[in-house]
């Protein structure tokens, strides 16, 4: 559950290499631990160092994409990316039943029977130990006022459900039985394999019953032996205020049915959420631009601030540069879960005049005569200038 690189970024998710470096620079400028007075700056700063190591990595791109933020940092500590595919011999989802495997959530029923496959593909034995049916994944898109008061929404998916005719069998009860010929019953299969390094023995699913140990006359005719068949459900999910994209939901035993009775996997729910325009996210933080213009920027003013939830009335004070930001204490996003907001950020940028009238004209040269190219810019301001781009 964390916050995804992405959003760290602040880019977008079809953003270009050439963007990301950009708003790399512009994030490690804004949270150096040098420069940043925040207590978790030094954290910040690793995240933006470890968001842009793999953003910009075309591979470890495309593994982040494939995998999600939670799965991809997991297979990372184990040091399981960028080596072969997340399914491959190093990846952490190898024979995990082909989770890791599927192309994309609208694929969801792919990921019970894809890549390493359907029943007795997950424990790799027969047996008739009842097992928990596999986690499935979908993804859900949200706006961010949606996040900001949290929405109850409906996921329509196509899951593998139990067969409603055998009971989940995958034969009718009256249908004979026999024990399989290949495995003896066992379920399991051995296999001697010459390789470079010498005979080695293997042991895999009985391919001729599948691990069952068990051989039916007849199939069902409505789940084709499987025991399990497609069902569409449409079911509505509670999305809790403060949610960021990249983090799941998850809704227990909405998953794969289980074997042998075992209880059904849950579905796991990715939730990306759209800041849109006006706002960029820093975690819990919201960050805004409003102009100003040069009167009020050098005479101060009230402005007034459209936050998620309404507009605040902002002082402007004396003397304020382009660029500088200022804080609005807890008018960011709920934090997830707990109490309290984050902040919002406005950055305010002058904006100088295109076309003058006489008499701005001519009041705008008194000043420049009386000395307005040689205006104390006061201290620190070419810093503040620096870490506002
Ligand atoms: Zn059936
Ligand atoms: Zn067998």
């Amino acid at each position: 559950m964390s916050e995804n690189f992405y959003d760290v970024l602040g880019v977008s998710r079809d953003a270009s290499e050439e963007e990301i470096k950009k708003a790399y620079r512009k994030q490690a400028a804004e949270h150096h631990p040098d420069v940043s007075d925040d207590d978790d700056a030094e954290e910040r700063f690793k995240k933006i160092q470890k968001a842009k190591e793999v953003l910009t990595d075309e591979q470890k791109r495309q593994q982040y994409d494939q995998l999600g933020h939670d799965r991809f940092t997991e297979a990372d500590k184990r040091g399981a990316t960028g080596g072969g595919g997340p399914g491959g011999a190093g990846g952490p989802f190898g024979g995990a039943g082909g989770a890791g495997s599927a192309g994309g959530f609208e694929d969801i029923f792919n990921q019970f029977f894809g890549g390493g496959g359907g029943r007795g593909g997950r424990g790799g034995g027969g047996g008739n130990r009842p097992r928990q049916g596999q986690d499935l994944r979908t993804g859900l898109t949200i706006d961010l006022e949606e996040a900001f008061k949290g929405a109850t929404k409906e996921v329509t998916l196509t899951r593998p459900s139990e067969c409603d005719t055998c009971g989940g069998a995958g034969h009718p009860p009256d249908a004979d039985v026999e024990t399989c010929p290949q495995c003896n019953g066992r379920g399991q299969v051995q296999q001697v394999q010459q390789t470079p390094l010498g005979r080695v023995q293997q042991t895999s699913t009985c391919p001729r019953c599948e691990g069952e140990g068990e051989l039916y006359s007849e199939d069902c005719a409505d789940c084709g032996g499987d025991g399990v068949v497609r069902e569409e459900a449409t079911l509505s999910v509670e999305i809790p205020p403060g949610i960021r994209s990249g983090q799941s939901l998850r809704m227990e035993r909405e998953g794969a049915p289980g074997e042998n009775g075992g209880p059904k996997g849950d579905l796991l729910i990715e939730v990306d959420v759209e800041v849109g325009d006006r706002y960029e996210r820093d975690g819990d933080d919201l960050r805004v631009n409003e102009a100003v213009s040069f009167p009020q920027a050098v005479f101060g003013d009230t402005i007034e601030v459209e936050t998620v939830d309404g507009s605040v009335e902002m002082d402007v004070p004396a003397g304020t540069q382009s660029g500088e930001t200022f804080r609005l204490e807890g008018k960011g996003m709920p934090r997830l879960r707990r109490r309290g907001r984050g902040d919002l950020y406005v950055q305010v940028g002058v904006v100088i005049p295109e076309s003058l009238n006489e008499e701005q004209r001519e009041a705008l040269e008194a000043f420049a005569e009386a000395g307005g190219e040689d205006v104390d810019v006061g201290g620190g301001f070419f810093e503040k200038l620096k870490s506002s781009f």
